[in-house]
């Protein structure tokens, strides 16, 4: 509410204001003042009169009417006449009264003063520009005039008129004969006393015609100060205004034209201390105004000197060459052409500052922008870097915390494993010990202490560790610790024998640790000592039985390769330096079959024994057993090859007695086959190889006997064995078949039945007949698998060639003593039979007389089985072996069949032979032996053979051997015999 009734009051005061102004607006009071020119508009003193007025009395409050004399162009009496009338009319006629006159100039004046009364009674006149100082100051005894008079500096023109051309010797004023100019040259000369050293003169354009006047003009020296004062009127009268005036003087006077008043500078005039017109028409209309306002016009007093300066024109200076320097210091340089920097100079200053300091501050600003921006970016690439960091510190945190926790669970883990530790060191069957090099402390666990019956007070023996290692074993040990020093490795171990306390000597196994500085030097070395004396035993036990044989104790192959080969390496090419003699026991197998193979054993036990007693003292001779019934002999350092033939001669005196076994009586011959190396041979293979060729040679010598290798035997040996090897891969690949010689009964002239006769279709070696290979077969064993297969085949072809009931034909088969010898054979032959469906009494086994000889007692027991079974039993080859009638009788034989070579006899009509042969026959059928005569050819053979009562005959008169098809054709076109 109380906010409503101010705004309202508020509204109610600015109401009434206005209307009030309006009020006095309407009635606004404006002096009427009236102006006097002397001159017309055209005078440029009018101009400045005007302005200094009218900077007092505005258009606002005054009316200012203006009239001009004009006495400068119209002198005459005339004009100011008609100007009066003029006036007068106009004041008369007009209907408000001026409040004030203002005269300008000295015509002004006198015609106001002149018509007072008439045309300005009680009007107060102010007058100013008034030359003459005197008149002007005569007018205080005047009613109602006051003014400011127009007093000219002439003396400080001149002044500085003297200090610019301090020459000059002259002083020429230029004038005219107007009313002020005739003042003013009279003020000129008034100020002669001041300047004493100049000439004062004056050139009167009044008393000249124009051109006299330029004449004068131009002939002024360049010592004469030249002072402008008025150029109106010439000699003739005629009026020249201001302008042209000026420009007279200026065009024609080459000196600097000095001034007493403002006008003309700008036109030509130099300039000087001058009258300024503006400053007297301010004060003049200062005066009015005051009057106007209430001032009596006593009280306002005349002003006799009047408001002068020092004025000068810009463009004179210049093209007079005037220093500034030279002017009075508050002097005022008009028409000066002022730059866009004069005129700004302060602003542009002013901006050039505030423009440094923008610029100043753009620049602060763009450093710090950019130092700012790089801060940014640093700060942007510190945050990244920070966030990373931060983040890695996080995930560093979570590792570091997962660590700590880790390391949490390992310290509790380490503490049990720290008790573990102990106990386990404290537990464990050897001892630890650490020993720190930097300290020199050693520490020995107690279990070591207890371990190796040790107290601690005995550590000072312990310290001389190396004292109580077993002299073999010291080597090693120092090596093993010249390894830990010259060697950067971080664990060793070593194997060691060590007394103990009590005196015994155990093995040990030592390990250790060896932590080293940055340059390798040991810094600690910790370990463990573990008894290995049990494991160490073993190894040795299994050592010994690596390299030895188990049944009788020698060393075996591998120890014995061993020894040859560093005898090898000791030996130098070319000379003679050892010698191994192989050694076979002839017909070992038959001591093992005849009496068992525990007696042969003991046999090999036996001859072991004596071998290695009767070399055991030479250090030369290393006796091994290198296979089952083979021994090898190595022979170093041999000098002379006279002595391997001492050595042999010695060997074989080993075996010149008869060795008693089990109450048996051994004759034990051996084969021998020996090589010298390196001669024979210089590899381990080779030189073994070479003395079992030699052994196989001594043996198919036909044994007890020895052989000295050669390079010829080597192949014979060679090819053997390649033999042997067909021969193996032969049965594998079929290549055998069995030929069938048919046999003839003598007394019937039948076909009794055939003899099997294996053959060998190689495709290599082609048709081999059983003599090339049946012995090779027997000595690699081939036999006893082959003699199945023959057999077999034989059952087969049996079956075949019996056919009907009544067919009774016998097949006899050959059999090897090796097959014979097998402790399995009756069973085997009795299997294949069973098996082949065949009748047994249609198989005849031929056995010689030879294999029957070597295993007496067994093969009779052999042979009664298969006779029981059924089988015939034949005695191949009689007469070649043993030959001896009383073994004869203990066999149980069914066929005894007679050489070819008792034969062959009959052809060449040997009488003996022929006698024993009838004996033979005889005897066989006493015993109720059939007799086979084999190997027949000749009728004659046939005939005696017949007459002699030989029950069977087989050979070429009847029949080569024939393939099976043959064979059965044989039977089938056979017609007989007789
Ligand atoms: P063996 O048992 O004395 O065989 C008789 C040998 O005399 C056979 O030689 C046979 O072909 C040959 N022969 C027979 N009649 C005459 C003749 O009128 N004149 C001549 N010059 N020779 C005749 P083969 O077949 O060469 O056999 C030789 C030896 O090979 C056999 O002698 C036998 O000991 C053995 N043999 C043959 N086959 C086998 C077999 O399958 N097993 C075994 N272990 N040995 C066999």
């Amino acid at each position: 509410m109380k906010k409503r009734i101010m705004t309202m009051i508020f509204a109610i005061y600015i109401i009434f204001n206005s209307f009030q102004f309006n009020t006095f607006a309407s009635v606004d009071h404006k002096d009427r003042i009236l102006f006097i020119s002397s001159y017309n508009s055209s005078f440029p003193v009018f101009f400045q009169q005007i302005e200094g007025i009218k900077s007092v009395l505005t258009d606002k409050n005054s009316i200012l009417d203006l009239e001009f004399m004009d006495s400068k162009r119209f002198y005459q009496e005339q004009n100011i006449n008609n100007f009066y009338d003029l006036l007068n009319y106009k004041i008369k006629n007009s209907p408000e009264k001026y409040d004030a006159i203002m005269v300008g100039d000295d015509n002004a004046y006198d015609f106001a003063m002149k018509y007072q009364k008439e045309l300005f009674n009680d009007i107060p006149i102010v007058f100013f520009g008034v030359n003459d100082i005197q008149k002007a100051l005569n007018s205080k005894s005047k009613n109602l005039v006051t003014g400011v008079a127009e007093d000219v500096s002439a003396r400080d023109t001149l002044s500085v008129a003297t200090i610019i051309n301090p020459k000059a010797t002259n002083i020429l004023a230029i004038g005219d004969s107007t009313e002020t100019s005739i003042q003013d040259v009279k003020s000129f000369y008034s100020q002669k006393k001041y300047f004493p050293n100049l000439k004062f003169s004056d050139i009167n354009l009044g008393e000249f015609t124009i051109d006299d006047f330029k004449n004068k003009l131009k002939n002024i020296d360049d010592n004469t100060i030249v002072i402008f004062i008025a150029a109106f009127r010439d000699l003739n009268g005629n009026p020249i205004d201001f302008e042209t005036g000026v420009k007279l003087v200026y065009d024609n006077c080459k000196q600097p034209l000095f001034d007493l008043y403002l006008h003309g500078i700008g036109s030509g005039l130099l300039g000087g201390k001058v009258v300024s017109h503006t400053a007297q028409g301010k004060v003049g209309a200062q005066m009015v105004q005051k009057i106007l306002t209430g001032t009596s016009v006593k009280d306002i007093p005349i002003i006799d000197k009047s408001p002068n300066k020092y004025i000068f024109d810009y463009n004179m200076l210049k093209k007079f060459d005037i220093n500034q320097k030279l002017l009075p210091a508050d002097s005022i340089i008009l028409n000066k052409k002022v730059t866009f920097y004069d005129n700004y100079k302060n602003y542009i200053l002013l901006l050039l500052i505030v423009f440094v300091i923008m610029m100043f501050c753009i620049v602060y600003l763009l450093r710090s922008i950019k130092i700012r921006k790089r801060a940014e970016k640093d700060l942007v690439e510190a945050n990244v870097t920070l966030g990373s960091t931060y983040e890695e510190l996080e995930v560093s945190s979570l590792q570091l915390k997962a660590q700590y926790e880790k390391i949490q669970i390992q310290d509790e883990k380490l503490v049990h494993v720290k008790e573990s530790y102990r106990l386990i060191c404290e537990a464990s069957t050897g001892g630890t010990w650490d020993f720190d090099l930097l300290t020199n402390i050693r520490l020995f666990t107690d279990s070591w202490y207890t371990e190796y019956g040790f107290s601690k007070n005995d550590f000072l023996k312990i310290k001389n560790w190396v004292q109580h290692i077993h002299p073999h074993d010291k080597g090693i040990f120092l090596n093993y610790q010249r390894l830990i020093k010259e060697t950067n490795h971080e664990k060793y171990s070593c194997e060691y024998r060590i007394t103990m306390k009590n005196g015994e000597y155990r093995y040990f196994v030592e390990k250790c640790i060896v932590v080293r500085d940055d340059k390798g030097i040991i810094e600690r070395i910790a370990g463990s000592h573990t008894d290995i004396t049990a494991r160490k035993l073993q190894d040795i036990k299994i050592r010994k039985l690596a390299y030895h044989d188990i049944l009788t104790g020698l060393p075996n192959r591998a120890y014995l390769n061993k020894k040859l080969k560093i005898a090898l390496l000791n030996c130098s090419k070319n000379s003679l330096c050892g010698a191994i003699i192989f050694i076979g026991i002839d017909n070992f197998s038959l001591i093992n079959e005849y009496f068992g193979h525990e007696t042969g054993d003991n046999v090999l036990i036996y001859i072991s024994k004596i071998l290695k007693e009767t070399f055991e003292k030479s250090e030369k001779v290393f006796v091994s057993k290198v296979s089952g019934d083979e021994y090898v002999i190595l022979i170093k350092e041999l000098s002379d090859f006279d002595f391997v033939r001492n050595y042999i001669k010695r060997i074989l005196k080993v075996f010149e007695k008869k060795l008693i076994i089990e109450n048996n009586e051994f004759y034990i011959t051996i084969s021998m086959g020996i090589a010298i190396f390196p001669k024979d041979g210089d590899t381990v293979q080779r030189l073994l190889k070479n003395a079992d060729t030699a052994l196989h040679k001594a043996k198919e010598l036909g044994k007890n006997c020895y052989e000295f290798f050669d390079e010829v035997m080597s192949d014979v040996i060679m090819n053997k064995i390649l033999l042997q090897s067909s021969i193996r891969k032969a049965l594998e690949n079929n290549e055998f078949v069995l030929y069938y010689q048919p046999q003839i009964d003598v007394i019937t002239g039948r076909l009794c039945g055939y003899e099997a006769l294996i053959r060998w279709i190689s495709p290599k070696y082609g048709f081999v007949q059983p003599d090339k290979f049946i012995k090779l077969a027997e000595e690699n064993g081939t036999i006893v698998p082959l003699g199945r297969w023959v057999l077999k085949q034989a059952c087969d072809f049996c079956n075949k060639i019996n056919i009907k009931n009544e067919d009774k034909y016998v097949v006899s088969v050959n059999i090897s003593p090796i097959e014979f010898m097998q402790y399995e054979f009756v069973d085997t032959v009795k299997d294949i039979i069973n098996k082949s469906c065949v009748s047994p009494n249609l198989i005849e086994i031929e056995i010689t007389e030879t294999s029957l000889m070597e295993s007496f007692d067994i093969n009779i027991a052999k042979l009664n089985v298969l006779k029981e079974f059924g089988l015939s039993i034949a005695m191949d080859d009689f007469g070649t072996g043993y030959s001896s009638l009383k073994y004869l009788n203990l066999l149980p034989m069914n066929v005894l069949k007679i050489d070819k070579s008792f034969v062959d006899d009959i052809a060449n009509n040997n009488k003996d032979k022929n006698f024993i042969d009838i004996i033979i026959i005889m005897l066989a059928h006493r015993m109720g032996l059939k007799v086979v005569a084999e190997g027949v050819e000749t009728e004659i053979q046939r005939s005696v053979l017949t007459s002699q009562g030989c029950d069977k005959i087989q050979g070429y008169i009847f029949s080569k051997p024939l393939t099976e098809i043959n064979a059965i054709k044989y039977k089938t076109n056979f017609t007989t015999k007789l």
